[in-house]
């Protein structure tokens, strides 16, 4: 039976609770004093409702997706988060983790996260894109030694690492040091695609919605969000053919991603982008199968 929602039994491997699809600030503001339970409860009940029932959470510094996965398996989810997310100092990051500015400030932050309970560890080492130059980024990509180092760390820990990334060359350095997912990852080549089908133990999250959701919107040209989301769809399909891990990630709360509505979204932009590849039951098949991998991986046996 085909489900009416278009994404059947498909969670979201990439969303932030504290965020409301409509304005960060905002957003963020509504936990500033204490968690809000009641915002985190009508979220998870809509999710439960489309009939979702795995979410991973990419961090935030107030302690919401910690509230929020506490709460998620009275709704029949299964939710795994960072706590917060990490970066260096002076780079992107700050509106969902904490910095360090050297190795043993590192050290500390995986610490903390652990002892709060984290199921992986995220970290942030690159930019955002800006909407109004294809190629342009925010901010300069952390160097290939300080990520490989970065990641082992983490695997010494016993942690799965969750990398915010940008840039081809950032992208491969980053599945050569075993990385187990990259999220967003816009402007891959091909010698990405390559690496990817070659690595399968690093899954790839394309978070598509973030960008193809605000063309029309007038908030930055058309031609540039149209060309961003075509050439990451077409690289969908080069790292499917390719053999590499793809997964569905919407980065739900981001703007003009509603929670809900992002799995959806980003669902129908990754069966558009495979449509001439595969049949798209075999779409939704790829997807609950790499799904599954992210289940097993993202989670610490001993919490
Ligand atoms: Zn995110």
């Amino acid at each position: 039976m085909e489900d009416p929602t278009g994404a059947p039994g498909l969670g979201d491997c990439h969303i932030h609770m504290i965020l409301d699809g409509i304005y960060w600030k905002a957003a963020i503001r509504r936990h500033m004093e204490e968690v809000d339970e009641g915002w985190i409860r009508r979220v998870l009940a809509g999710y439960r409702d489309q009939g979702v029932t795995y979410l991973r959470d990419g961090g935030d510094t107030h302690g919401v997706c910690l509230r929020a996965a506490q709460l998620a398996p009275e709704y029949g989810i299964e939710y795994r988060m960072p706590v917060f997310a990490m970066h260096h100092r002076g780079r992107y990051g700050s509106i969902v983790g904490f910095p360090f500015d050297d190795r043993s400030g590192y050290r500390k932050l995986l610490k903390d996260a652990l002892s709060q309970g984290a199921d992986f560890i995220k970290i942030m080492v690159a930019g955002i894109l800006d909407f109004h130059e294809v190629g342009k980024m925010s901010c300069e990509p952390l160097p290939a030694e300080e990520i490989r180092a970065l990641v082992e760390e983490a695997h010494e820990a016993g942690m799965a690492v969750m990398l915010h990334i940008n840039g081809a060359k950032t992208i491969l350095a980053a599945i050569e040091a075993g990385a187990d997912s990259l999220e967003h990852g816009f402007y891959m080549d091909e010698e990405c695609a390559a690496a990817l089908g070659e690595h399968r133990d690093t899954v790839w999250i394309p978070s598509m919605a973030p960008v193809g959701n605000q063309i029309g919107s007038g908030r930055f040209p058309d031609e540039v969000l149209e060309q961003i989301t075509r050439d990451q769809q077409a690289m969908v399909r080069r790292v499917v053919q390719a053999g590499g891990r793809v997964a569905l990630g919407s980065d739900a709360g981001a703007y003009l991603v509603p929670h809900g509505k992002g799995a959806l979204d980003e669902y129908r932009y990754l069966a558009e982008a495979l449509q001439e590849e595969m049949p798209e039951a075999a779409v939704r098949q790829m997807l609950k199968e790499n799904e599954e991998w992210i289940r097993r991986r993202f989670h610490r046996e001993q919490r």
